[in-house]
């Protein structure tokens, strides 16, 4: 089992799902860079507006911030064995970091890329709702809650989240493209990386991501 899993992949992929899925099974936490940020934007300090204005616009955060972030969550107790990475690696110098990162704390890093062709992602994010109490996650193509605008596993709000917008998707996939995709390479040249289709149901996807990290289910 390796120590570090980073789930890669463009928004809209499955990212979250499965890792909320991979934690559950191999009692792992999970480091998701995105949920981080979007909790100091919702701080009143100067960092926080910055950091709220990148969001929405669909723009990446510094790399610096990003250190920060990671150096210090990384380094909590509940990491010592190990976690999953959602959202981060996103640029080469964050890789390069985070290569600093898992040699000093002693763990092996595996890549999963999930792949979606472009079309399939575009509808899941721009039909994307979430809940307001739980984040509980439905679609407007693909999965519509039972009542209208109301979630059906708590009975709170759905709202979208707000760079879920058209400009901002078409910005974060290209931020992808440009950026990130280029993070495959690197990881299939230093053989880490391994493939999982996912335009599949989650739990196939599921059961792929569990072979490829060894610890078939
Ligand atoms: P996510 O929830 O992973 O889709 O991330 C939401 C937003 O948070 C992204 O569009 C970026 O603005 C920011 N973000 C999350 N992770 C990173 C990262 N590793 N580097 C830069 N920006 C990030």
């Amino acid at each position: 089992m390796p120590d570090i899993i980073i789930l890669m992949g463009p928004q809209g992929a499955g990212k979250g799902t499965q890792a909320q899925m991979l934690a559950e099974e191999f009692s792992l936490p999970i480091v998701a860079t995105g949920d981080m940020l979007r909790e100091v934007a919702k701080t009143e300090t100067a960092l926080g507006h910055q950091v709220k204005a990148i969001l929405e616009s669909g723009d990446l955060v510094p790399d610096d911030i990003l250190a920060a972030v990671i150096n210090e969550r990384t380094s909590r107790e509940d990491c010592r064995n190990g976690y999953l990475l959602d959202g981060f690696p996103r640029t080469s110098p964050q890789a390069q970091l985070l290569e600093k990162v898992a040699e000093r704390q002693g763990h092996q890093i595996t890549v999963i890329s999930i792949d979606v062709p472009r079309d399939i992602l575009f509808k899941r994010l721009a039909g994307r709702i979430m809940c307001r109490d739980n984040g509980h996650v439905f679609n407007t193509y693909f999965k519509p809650s039972a009542t209208d605008g109301f979630c059906d596993i708590d009975g709170s709000e759905l709202i979208k989240r707000s760079d879920d917008t058209e400009d901002a998707i078409a910005r974060r996939l290209s931020e992808y493209d440009a950026k990130t995709k280029p993070l495959l390479n690197y990881y299939a040249d230093t053989e880490r990386l391994k493939i999982v289709d996912g335009t599949r149901s989650p739990q196939e996807v599921f059961r792929d991501i569990a072979q490829a990290v060894g610890q078939g289910v």
